[in-house]
């Protein structure tokens, strides 16, 4: 069957995402067809940080030290894993945003992590259509990188990216997308979360930007986990998310604290446990952490965005839609 055959395209689902054994032949195409569009997105993303001389590390599974997900206000972890293994507690990774700091300071300046994250999201969030409890993410770090380098690393990419998708994708994306996906005009605006906190209230400003922008944005100044970097004297974090419309976040990150006594006080601040994050505490300490910057794409958020999909488990060939756990 040609991409232009797939039944209903447009139609959202009107249920959960399914596994592969409960879909029928046409919604099978359907997967086939966002599956290429994912193959597509790995390839042009990767290609861009290969391409801009990032080096690409493989992710580990199981660490003492993860990201802490804490003091995130959108965090919403049930459950958190954790396994003995030669009499050592370790714990799958949420992250690999730790593993990241360490390794940018120490060996690879640039480098970047196609990552599986584990967080056992709230059985609510099945219906946001944005969150799974499994996901991958592109992790990328670069030594003495700002925000802004950041951000056009990411913009030139997007725009690399969904410019090649409509050369070579076109008939897999008019019969996903109810509307075509325009390449976005770049650089993209940036807002600060206190003024967006101001017009839509402070828990309804996610929702809010994501409804009313036709373009991409970044949102900067968001306080979160202890490695994000605060300046303490304005009280403002040099940090962004970006929002695309109509659909919400698909990256996060920052410029990251590298100093140990700021490191310090904000672990302690949040009363996360200083045990995990020994061997960062401890390089910090001696002198060996670096400045750097960076962030993580998540590639589900990233793939759904571009296909349109209702729910980011459909971009999945085995869908970790939360409260649900299937066979494969
Ligand atoms: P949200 O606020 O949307 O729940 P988050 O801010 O808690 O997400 P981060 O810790 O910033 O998530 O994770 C980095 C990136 O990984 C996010 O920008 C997003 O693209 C992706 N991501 C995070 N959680 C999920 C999830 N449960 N399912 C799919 N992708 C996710
Ligand atoms: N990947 C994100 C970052 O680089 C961290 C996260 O996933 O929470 O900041
Ligand atoms: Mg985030």
């Amino acid at each position: 069957m040609k991409a232009q055959e797939i039944t209903a395209p447009c139609v959202p689902l009107s249920e959960l995402p399914k596994p592969l054994d409960q879909l029928s032949e046409s919604e099978l195409e359907r997967k086939a067809c966002i599956g290429k569009v994912m193959t597509h997105t790995l390839q042009s993303l990767t290609s861009t940080f290969v391409d801009s001389g990032f080096q690409w590390l493989l992710p580990v599974a199981l660490s003492q030290s993860t990201d802490p997900l804490w003091s995130d206000p959108g965090a919403s972890i049930e459950k958190r894993i954790e396994i003995d293994i030669y009499g050592k507690v370790v714990r799958t990774t949420a992250s690999m945003i730790i593993h990241k700091l360490v390794a940018s300071s120490l060996a690879y300046p640039k480098l970047f992590i196609l990552s599986p994250n584990i967080r056992i999201e709230k059985a609510e969030r099945a219906k946001t259509g944005r969150h799974i409890y499994e996901f991958s993410q592109i992790d990328f770090e670069a030594r003495d990188a700002s925000s802004k380098d950041v951000f056009s690393l990411v913009e030139g990419a997007i725009v690399k990216l969904v410019t090649s998708l409509q050369k070579d994708l076109k008939a897999e994306l008019e019969a996903l997308r109810c509307e075509p996906l325009k390449v976005p005009t770049v650089p993209f605006k940036v807002l600060d979360r206190e003024d967006l906190e101001a017009e839509y209230g402070a828990d309804g400003w996610e929702a809010g930007i994501a409804e009313s922008i036709k373009e991409p944005v970044w949102v900067t100044n968001i306080p979160r986990e202890f490695d994000d970097f605060e300046d303490f004297a304005t009280g403002k974090w040099d940090n962004y998310d970006l929002f695309m419309p109509n659909f919400g976040e698909i990256l996060s990150g920052a410029k990251r604290e590298w100093e140990y006594e700021k490191i310090m006080k904000k672990i302690e601040r949040d009363e996360v446990k200083k045990e995990n994050y020994a061997l960062l505490l401890k390089l910090a300490k001696e002198g060996k952490t670096k400045p750097s910057a960076g962030a993580g794409i998540g590639i589900e958020r990233i793939v759904g965005w571009a296909t349109g999909v209702k729910h980011i488990a459909e971009t999945q060939p085995f869908p970790r839609v939360p409260g649900t756990v299937n066979e494969l």
